[in-house]
């Protein structure tokens, strides 16, 4: 009998244990704010420790308190990690500062005090878990504009293209068998990428998100081609499979997807789960129907991928062309600009990997991408 008192109590304080261990770590820990800003465009990202369920709200100017205006989110379940930074000046013309704090028990407010913005927009990316605050200001030059400009031959603002190297730094991307690291090749590919367009489009700028070997968040590499107003932005990558066999170019934007093959690229690049990038998915869908980039985008990615494995394959006889898929890359989220995101080979198949050493197969395929986003700005349909 004792004993069987002695097991049920042995249990109880098991469950008990169990229990609040799991209430403990079901709390959203706020854990930081980082922000990238420029005159039109500031983005704002909180760091969690886990997937958060909040609210979000703009507050007019309140002279009777002396507040300007103010664009708060609330994270339910949470609490601040000890030692955060609580405010954040920002001061870009934008925004003022960012401000955290314990709202009541169970929630952590943040707000974002308003010097003056045109528009906003807040969602939430998973692996690290994080809500990003994207705000706009008014003077935002015309793309349009430019484009034409670009057309009839004459000098406007100059186009500005942002080309992204993927990956970089404690991030290495896809490894080849023989141990080729794929941040590498899309530093390379990039460099060239640059090169090229430089030569062919004088007086266009052209940015790298990274030009060395760094670590850079997706988060930030949007940000930057948010900041500086870019007209194009390309992500470069190299692809992989257990397949050793797979091979091709491929070209992605951001759309929706059943195919599982787009599904599993998307979520290796994301470093997240297929269901969790599906889930975000769902909730930014319309807004990217709404959005007059995705069409762009589709042109885009059409003319650089008929470019690129065109390219290719006059010189390498087995390239294969993958054609151009939507999918959902975080880095793609929220850009405001024709973007897309281009797999230039597989890494895993052992003869691409070979080639993925040799510069000018690196060329080939810089002058590809180059050639496809030239046709792009002269209007070329598809
Ligand atoms: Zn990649």
């Amino acid at each position: 009998m004792k004993v069987r008192v002695k097991v049920l109590i042995s249990v109880f304080v098991t469950l008990c244990v169990l229990l609040s261990a799991g209430l403990a770590s079901a709390v959203v820990h706020v854990k930081g704010v980082r922000y990238w800003s420029s005159k039109n465009y500031t983005r704002v990202v909180v760091d969690l420790d886990r997937k958060p369920s909040y609210t979000y709200r703009l507050l007019r100017k309140d002279p009777s308190i002396g507040k300007p205006p103010r664009l708060y989110v609330d994270i339910k379940g949470a609490a601040l990690k000890n030692g955060i930074k609580k405010v954040v000046p920002i001061d870009d013309g934008l925004l003022m500062r960012a401000r955290v704090g314990q709202y009541n028990k169970d929630t952590v407010r943040v707000v974002l005090d308003i010097k003056s913005i045109a528009s906003y927009k807040v969602f939430h990316l998973f692996n690290p878990h994080r809500i990003v605050i994207d705000v706009r200001g008014e003077g935002k030059p015309s793309r349009k504009e430019t484009l034409k400009a670009h057309r009839a031959g004459k000098r406007h603002r100059g186009l500005v293209i942002v080309i992204d190297p993927g990956h970089g730094g404690k991030d290495p991307g896809a490894i080849g068998r023989r141990g080729l690291k794929e941040k590498d090749v899309t530093l390379k590919v990039s460099k060239l990428l640059k090169w090229e367009l430089r030569k062919r489009l004088k007086s266009s700028k052209i940015v790298l998100t990274r030009d060395r070997d760094v670590y850079i968040a997706l988060d930030e590499r949007t940000a930057i081609a948010n900041s500086v107003d870019a007209d194009i932005f390309v992500s470069v990558h190299v692809n992989a499979s257990y397949k050793r066999t797979a091979q091709g170019v491929e070209t992605y934007y951001l759309g929706s997807t059943q195919d599982e093959e787009a599904l599993r690229v998307a979520a290796r690049e994301n470093a997240t789960t297929a269901s969790e990038t599906t889930e975000i998915l769902q909730y930014i869908i319309k807004d990217l129907e709404r959005s007059g980039n995705q069409q762009e985008s589709i042109r885009l990615a059409s003319l650089v991928q008929e470019s690129l494995a065109g390219r290719l394959k006059s010189r390498y006889r087995d390239v294969k062309s993958n054609g151009i898929k939507g999918a959902l890359f975080y880095v793609l989220v929220n850009c405001d600009m024709p973007s897309i995101l281009v797999e230039v080979s597989f890494i895993t198949n052992p003869r691409d990997e070979k080639r993925l050493r040799n510069s000018a197969y690196l060329r080939e395929i810089a002058r590809g991408i180059a050639d496809g986003i030239i046709r792009y700005l002269n209007g070329e349909k598809t």
